[in-house]
């Protein structure tokens, strides 16, 4: 049901456009943004068989042909996200090395994966939300760019922009409905529809086309004059899973121990969906840090934290085993091959990319100071951070009278 209202809602908005310009009434109709993740993108890529930069213009050109205004890919909120987790990650060590063991700073635990964090608000409350990095995910922090920062600069408000997300998961959708997520005075969310890779397939299927038979349209860059020549796709370094583990690592090596080459090699401990890497010095433990994806490691890292056995300063929890590449809303295997199959053939294109340091990304460094005003300002938590709610037990919740 999500996914039919979600496909029918946004061809209602695009059809909505076409008979507003039509009826030379455009200046009614919304400006239409859509923003492509990096999953779904080399998913799709898999399906049609291109590369991933072909993929994202024949995005660009699909969107357009419905009526999207613009087509941005999301390498500006990603930047944005993890500078801000390992700005993030630095305080709450240093703020847990002053704190004793009565600071709730570590472990930090990633924020950007909502099927983690909905279990964690549901069945873990106040025990391990505090431990939730504040950091929005990219997607939210798009959303925080497109309606509150690109809509100003385009003379829009953030109501009069709809703004479309393409994404790995239903998961992304319950978090564009978030209340944090939604500006009751203007009654507008900072994401208003989220299509994950499968759904784009089934729209391309009901309408009898093929991604590879679309024009192959540039993405725009409307965010500075200075647009970089080329706009190609690049990758971080770790995985594709959307974890920021490996970066807050190097970054919190360097920052809190000047050490600029630190080894990254981890060691599967349960299953390869469980892993850590520890930075040592003289035998003494500075950095430990972990990757625990899908729910059964979760549980055990939970456990872990509430046993009081955690010895850990990081770790990236995602819901999905091997994170957003496998997505439970990817495009499903097409040639016999296995879901183990396509996730390896999706994370080989994502280490083709060229690799890229959120710190080289002028453009955020330029939005720091002209939209957010630094980092450390209100502004910046607002649109770059968030808050995270227990809820309570069904019987604590009901409360009811018999
Ligand atoms: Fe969605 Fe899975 Fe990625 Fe979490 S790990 S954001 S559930 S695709």
């Amino acid at each position: 049901l999500i996914t039919q209202q979600s496909q029918e809602q946004m061809i209602h908005v695009f059809e909505e456009k076409k008979q507003l310009v039509q009826d030379g009434k455009s200046d009614m109709a919304k400006l239409i943004v859509v923003s492509l993740s990096i999953q779904p993108i080399l998913s799709l890529a898999v399906r049609y068989n291109l590369s991933p930069d072909e993929t994202a213009l024949k995005l660009a050109g699909y969107f357009r042909m419905l009526g999207a205004d613009l087509v941005l890919d999301m390498m500006v909120a990603d930047d944005f996200a993890l500078l801000e987790s390992q700005r993030e990650f630095v305080e709450r060590y240093r703020a847990a090395a002053e704190g004793g063991n009565k600071s709730k700073s570590l472990p930090m635990l990633a924020s950007s994966c909502p099927g983690w964090v909905c279990y964690a608000e549901k069945s873990h409350g106040n025990l391990i939300l505090p431990y939730i990095s504040t950091t929005k995910s990219p997607q939210q922090i798009m959303g925080s760019l497109v309606k509150y920062h690109l809509a100003h600069q385009l003379g829009k408000t953030p109501d009069s922009v709809y703004h479309v997300t393409l994404m790995p998961c239903y998961d992304k959708k319950l978090e564009a409905s978030r209340e944090d997520f939604f500006n009751q005075q203007l009654q507008t969310r900072d994401v208003d529809c989220v299509i994950t890779a499968i759904e784009l397939e089934q729209l391309l299927q009901s309408d009898g086309h093929s991604l590879a038979m679309m024009d192959s349209v540039p993405l725009d860059f409307p965010w500075s004059k200075t647009q970089p020549s080329g706009l190609t796709l690049v990758s971080h370094q770790g995985s594709g899973s959307g974890g920021y583990a490996d970066l807050i690592f190097l970054h919190a090596a360097k920052e809190l121990f000047g050490n600029s080459h630190p080894e990254l090699q981890y060691k599967s401990l349960r299953n390869p969906d469980f892993r850590e890497v520890m930075l040592e010095e003289n035998g003494k433990v500075l950095l430990q840090f972990a990757i625990a994806n899908g729910f059964r490691n979760i549980q055990n890292l939970v456990q872990k934290m509430k046993r009081g056995k955690s010895n850990y300063h990081y770790v990236e929890v995602m819901a999905c085993p091997s994170g957003c590449l496998n997505g439970g809303a990817q495009v499903r295997p097409q040639d016999g091959s296995s879901p183990r199959e396509l996730t390896v053939k999706l994370e080989t294109l994502y280490q083709s990319l060229q690799k890229h340091m959120p710190e080289e990304n002028h453009l955020v460094q330029e939005l720091y100071n002209t939209w957010l005003g630094g980092s450390h300002s209100d502004k910046c938590s607002a649109m770059l951070h968030t808050k995270y709610h227990a809820v309570e037990k069904m019987t604590t919740a009901l409360n009811i009278k018999w």
